[in-house]
């Protein structure tokens, strides 16, 4: 039996490119649908609607925060064009990944800068609906999105969690691991690509990999 006191109690997941692989191509193709709105809506030709994108994305976490600010863009409606992909085509369901997540101890939450829609779409697809207890997503954190040092209190605080050591982060980003590392997170950074450098204290390739890279998920302390 796992043993009441534990090290990690709540484990945080990003949703984009971290619950599936960046491999499977859905972020890349979500990137084309945000320069495809931005073209349509700014008049900007792909080169400087990938580049405000980039800049957008740098400065404020996401680029509707910038499209926001910038250009009063509604959200609902970017939300649903850049989300507008038959999703099938590009991720399926792993029995191995919802193994490993369905034994995992801690309770376990979706962190995304996405919205639920998206969120819950990707879930089922995944067959992973019922693994999370919520789903933090970029409404319930009134846009005001990762890496935000608020996002992260928002995400504590819709978790319940009073401390932020007690929690685990895995996101595929290090701009969005840094500020949870600063809480006092433990971060894992999600990536396929081999990483020079990271703000995470540990690096996995995949979420497969944890059984043999964070077995101390299902120890508890004595
Ligand atoms: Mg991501």
């Amino acid at each position: 039996m796992y043993n009441a006191v534990m090290t990690y109690t709540t484990l945080f997941f990003d949703l984009d490119a971290t619950l599936y692989p960046a491999s499977s191509g859905l972020w890349f193709k979500i990137k084309d649908r945000i320069h495809e709105f931005m073209m349509d809506h700014l008049g900007l030709t792909e080169q400087e609607a990938s580049s405000l994108r980039e800049d957008y994305y740098l400065q404020y976490g996401t680029t509707l925060d910038g499209l926001m600010r910038h250009h009063h863009v509604d959200p609902e409606g970017y939300l649903k064009f850049v989300h507008d992909i038959p999703l099938e085509k590009f991720i399926s369901y792993s029995p191995a990944l919802k193994e490993i997540l369905t034994s995992l101890p801690q309770a376990l939450w979706v962190f995304t800068n996405s919205d639920r829609e998206h969120a819950k779409r990707v879930l089922n697809i995944l067959n992973l609906e019922h693994v999370f207890q919520g789903i933090v997503d970029v409404h319930a954190l009134d846009f005001e999105a990762k890496p935000h040092p608020r996002a992260y209190r928002k995400a504590l605080a819709l978790a319940r969690i009073q401390t932020p050591s007690k929690c685990v982060l895995f996101d595929d980003l290090s701009q969005n691991l840094l500020p949870a590392n600063e809480l006092g997170f433990y971060t894992v950074i999600v990536n396929e690509n081999n990483l020079d450098d990271h703000p995470a204290d540990i690096h996995i390739h995949s979420l497969l990999d944890l059984p043999h890279k964070l077995p101390m998920l299902w120890k508890g302390e004595d």
